[in-house]
């Protein structure tokens, strides 16, 4: 079982050590990880600066990511990569020739740290906004008039956010460490909530969902959660794109960022949506929903080429992200199950034939003829398999291994290489 510290530190550092730019794009993608209890959540709030506050708030960051440079370079040329030790080396040093506060000092040493922990082999160099974190000390929160108060390099300051209704009553159960962040010239916090999960509702058998390419989703009553609309956006948006790349002008590259900001929205919008009414349904009928291990999805679907693309987009994991972190959050046991032939597989004799598909959308069983739509099968088939192994055996561990590969896999495919996210 993943112990709680050690999720929580892996999203941290996460956090830290990458840009805003990513930070942003992939912001509900990445924040759902969560540990057995409890759901980890960002609040994001936007914040009102006077462009007196921006360029302080800009100076600050720049200030801080020089001190993380020269940090770096000292544990480079010292080979000392641990936080206690840099800690040791720089401390004073960074105080004196930055001035920043022992709160800000710290915090970069630990970023500097992190940066390390990744990749020892070259040094680390930081982008000049990156973002900074702010713990307690150096950020207050004013919920009530909506403000906070926070320390520059040019003092401390008042300065009013806002943010939507959820992010507002998520905010409330803000703990700890905030991220200050600069997205196309606008500042923002983003803040770690934790929220308790409820006590699991005792399931009587699975809801099976097959996620897929022309379907985004079917589960095993037979409900198609459709991809067509996001597909057609995606293709339209697929075909513009490569003429504007082509063209290479300055308001072809400006287009094309709007264009990757809009498509990102419209699919996450669509994966609310398909989330949410997925697990309603599921904690209506008191199910646990049954998922294919996600290790396995990509080397099991074989798709056509014109079809791959789809198959990749961080979206396609953004919704099992977001099926994750809302069963969870409405006491509903998320059940990975083996992935292996689900869609070959006839439920009714058990017969696995390849030729039991003959097409994407069909499924028609060489052996004993039952046939069918090709989803719902395997989602059928995923619904059966979590009954077998029934929920509470390993539960806990089985949550555990799933965030963790939900994590790596956002982390090494979506978030940082997916030509979308370049232009956002
Ligand atoms: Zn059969």
């Amino acid at each position: 079982m993943l112990a709680p510290q050690v999720t929580s530190a892996r999203k941290r550092s996460n956090v830290t050590s990458r840009s805003a730019k990513e930070i942003s794009a992939s912001i509900d993608t990445c924040v759902h990880l969560c540990y057995p209890g409890s759901v980890k959540l960002i609040a994001q709030v936007k914040l009102q600066t006077t462009p007196e506050q921006l360029s302080a708030l800009k100076q600050t960051m720049q200030t801080a990511n020089r001190a993380c440079d020269y940090i770096s370079s000292v544990a480079w040329e010292q080979k000392t990569f641990k936080q206690f030790a840099l800690h040791k080396l720089v401390y004073q040093d960074v105080r004196k020739q930055f001035g920043l506060s022992a709160q800000v000092t710290v915090r970069c040493i630990a970023k500097v740290a992190d940066a390390y922990k990744l990749d020892k082999r070259r040094k680390r160099k930081f982008k000049p906004q990156g973002a900074i974190t702010y713990d307690d000390r150096i950020l207050s929160w004013q919920l009530e008039q909506s403000q906070v108060s926070i320390w520059t390099t040019s003092g401390r300051t008042k300065i009013p956010f806002v943010c939507g209704d959820k992010q507002s009553e998520l905010i409330k159960t803000r703990q700890g460490e905030a991220d200050l962040i600069l997205f196309r010239d606008q500042c923002y916090l983003l803040a770690t909530c934790d929220i308790t999960e409820p006590e699991p509702i005792q399931s009587e058998g699975a809801l099976g969902v097959d996620l897929g390419v022309v379907n985004i989703a079917v589960d095993s009553d037979g409900t198609v959660y459709s991809g067509k609309t996001i597909n057609n956006v995606r293709f339209r948006h697929r075909r513009l794109r490569t003429k504007l790349q082509k063209k290479g002008t300055r308001s072809a590259k400006r287009l094309l960022k709007k264009l990757a900001g809009k498509e990102a929205r419209f699919a996450k919008n669509v994966n609310h949506t398909i989330s949410k009414q997925v697990v309603k349904l599921a904690q209506g009928t008191r199910r646990a929903i049954a998922l294919e291990d996600l290790s396995g999805i990509r080397k099991r679907v074989t798709v056509r080429r014109d079809q791959r693309a789809t198959l990749h987009s961080w979206s396609f994991f953004q919704l099992r992200a977001f099926l994750t972190y809302k069963a969870q959050l409405a006491g509903v046991t998320v059940i990975p199950v083996d992935p292996r032939n689900t869609s070959r597989t006839c439920p009714h004799c058990g017969c696995v034939d390849k030729r039991n598909r003959p097409s994407q959308s069909k499924f028609s069983c060489v052996t004993c003829g039952f046939s069918g739509f090709a989803d719902h099968i395997a989602a059928r088939n995923i619904s059966s398999r979590a009954v077998v192994n029934p929920p509470n055996v390993a539960h806990d561990e089985a949550k555990a291994v799933e965030m963790h590969s939900v994590s790596m896999e956002l982390r090494s495919s979506a978030v940082t290489s997916h030509p979308l996210l370049a232009g956002v």
